[in-house]
């Protein structure tokens, strides 16, 4: 971490001269303009959700958290006179493109070019305005860039606590662990590293670059995990988000009993640097083989809720690609409950097999699943040492961030940031310098925490419950008759009947309790109702009116 304090020194220096710049830029009067709002006081936030100007991020550095905002000089001042920390980075913003820049080195820093406006620094990570050209070549030097999107952000949690604070070690999920295969991560990583010819589309085609830009190979990389995944018999969608840029390829494993609650393990696809080689086998072939090993392994069982596995592109261009889906899905309003994002993970120099989880503490679910992530290793026995690291910047700079910035659960699982590989985005990063064993063990904790934290683990398959509900005393079909479910461990929902009185419902095997509840009706509860694997239960239910007593009028 010294490192970070010699990149300060010189940094510095730099800012004072630029902001100055900054906020004597020409500014249309009532234009937004580009703030930083610091969070000091435990009501800060709720002053700034008061206020109702967009924030753009969130973000923490130098032990201070802080907001990037829009505002107008009008809603500036009625910010301060709240009061707020308020600084203008940039008093017209409109057009520019802005990026935040983190460095890992000194050598690093001393590389922007001039005409890159340095607009705030907070002791890790740099703000700038610069185009996207000079955003990628600061790529290319090795620096870690995100995009600074103008689409606001959700700033509380979109969902209440649903990951499992505690666990059991299950013998399904062990045996799940033990098929993670150093053999078929290797297999993989030769394939998408171009060590290999990769068979896509039925032909041998080598991938020597997955460069977001390099055009066909980076295409056939998505070709490639497309086909592999589509053979699992997963859904697969291509996610063309910019016609320029490869797409994202999402598999969809729809869930069984609940498909509206959803759980995505995900790694960037795309990788540096730019060029005819970049076999990016660490970053991020590694994370990409590890999808496809868990995506082989859960696909022969059955889940609840609906599982992801994601391929995000242009990530090294500022997680452009995850973005672009994140944005989507909460347009959509898809009920996201947990993203496990894996970037950089089979590279171990030492005898310590240290790994780095971030989480992020106003997302109290993604510290659930990152201390889930090391309850993990510890019941299962896994050679990894996982160090949680809450609102650490680093952590910002991988896909799990378009995630916290629409209030979704997520984390990111990374290679120890003090053994971090000294060939990262260059065309060192070869197959040969990771570390298969400590890659398989991370690998195998993924798998768990993802299964564990889903919670929607079906061991012994599902079958169906139907029937149809109707007046006992005609047999007409009463529509909308709702039905609750319940089952020893937990109330299962409810669910109702169609205009023909018809009920169905697809549950693990167990036995189940049914109450129809019509109004105007007597209501009726059968219990000990068993779901076998693969059967259809049938359960009618012939409802009484109720009575209804007329009060006598005696004259
Ligand atoms: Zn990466």
């Amino acid at each position: 971490m010294e490192r970070r304090s010699l990149a300060l020194a010189t940094l510095t220096a730099v800012i004072v001269l630029t902001a100055g710049l900054a906020s004597a830029g020409a500014s249309q009067p009532n234009a937004s303009a580009l703030i930083k709002i610091s969070l000091i006081g435990d009501s800060d936030l709720a002053r700034v959700e008061a206020a109702g100007v967009p924030v753009y991020a969130r973000l923490t550095g130098g032990g201070e958290s802080y907001l990037l905002a829009g505002a107008s000089p009008e809603e500036i001042a009625a910010l301060q006179s709240m009061p707020l920390d308020v600084d203008v980075l940039d008093a017209s913003p409109g057009g520019a493109s802005h990026y935040l820049v983190l460095s890992r080195s000194q050598r690093q820093l001393s590389s922007l070019p001039p005409r890159v406006r340095i607009l705030s620094y907070d002791g890790v990570q740099t703000l700038i305005r610069a185009t996207q050209a000079d955003a990628e070549m600061l790529a290319a030097e090795e620096l870690e860039i995100t995009a600074l999107s103008l689409e606001p952000i959700t700033l509380l949690p979109r969902h209440g606590e649903i990951i499992p604070k505690t666990i059991e070690p299950d013998p399904l999920v062990a045996s799940m662990i033990t098929q993670v295969d150093q053999t078929e991560l290797y297999q993989y990583e030769e394939w998408l590293t171009g060590e290999e010819p990769a068979m896509i589309g039925g032909v041998p085609y080598t991938i020597t670059t997955r460069h977001t830009y390099s055009g066909e190979p980076v295409e056939k990389a998505t070709q490639f995990v497309g086909e592999h995944l589509a053979v699992l018999g997963l859904d697969v969608e291509y996610h063309s988000w910019n016609a320029s840029f490869p797409p994202n390829v999402i598999a969809t494993k729809p869930g069984l009993v609940d498909p509206d609650r959803i759980f995505i393990i995900c790694a960037h696809l795309d990788d540096m640097p730019a060029g005819e080689v970049a076999p990016g086998a660490d970053d991020n072939g590694s994370g990409s083989a590890a999808v496809l090993v868990v995506s082989h392994i859960l696909s022969q069982f059955e889940f609840g809720c609906t599982l992801k596995f994601a391929f995000w592109t242009g990530e090294e261009q500022g997680m452009l690609g995850s973005n672009a889906w994140a944005s989507r899905a909460s347009g959509e309003h898809l009920n996201i409950l947990g993203v496990l994002n894996m970037d950089m993970i089979a590279y171990n120099s030492d005898d310590a097999p240290f790994m780095d989880i971030h989480a992020r503490s106003w997302l109290p679910d993604s510290v659930a699943m990152a201390n889930l992530f090391a309850d993990i290793v510890d019941a299962y026995s896994l050679e990894v040492v996982p160090e949680v690291l809450i609102d650490d910047p680093l952590g910002n700079y991988s896909d799990n961030g378009a995630f916290w910035d629409r209030g979704y659960t997520a984390i990111l699982a990374i290679e120890d940031e003090d053994d971090f590989s000294p060939h990262y985005h260059t065309v060192d990063d070869r197959l040969s310098t990771l570390n298969l064993d400590y890659f398989a063990q991370f690998v195998r904790a993924s798998l768990g925490t993802f299964v564990h934290a889903s919670d929607c683990l079906i061991p012994d398959g599902i079958g169906y419950l139907e029937g149809h509900v109707t007046a006992a005393s005609r047999g007409d079909a009463i529509a909308n008759a709702p039905i609750s479910i319940g089952h020893a461990t937990a109330d299962i929902g409810s669910i109702s009947t169609d205009g023909s009185g018809y009920y169905t419902r697809t549950l693990p095997t167990g036995s189940y309790t049914l109450t129809v509840q019509a109004s105007g009706y007597v209501s009726q509860s059968v219990g000990g109702l068993r779901v076998s694997r693969g059967q259809v239960t049938t359960q009618d239910f012939a409802l009484r009116p109720l009575a209804i007593y007329l009060p006598l009028c005696v004259r």
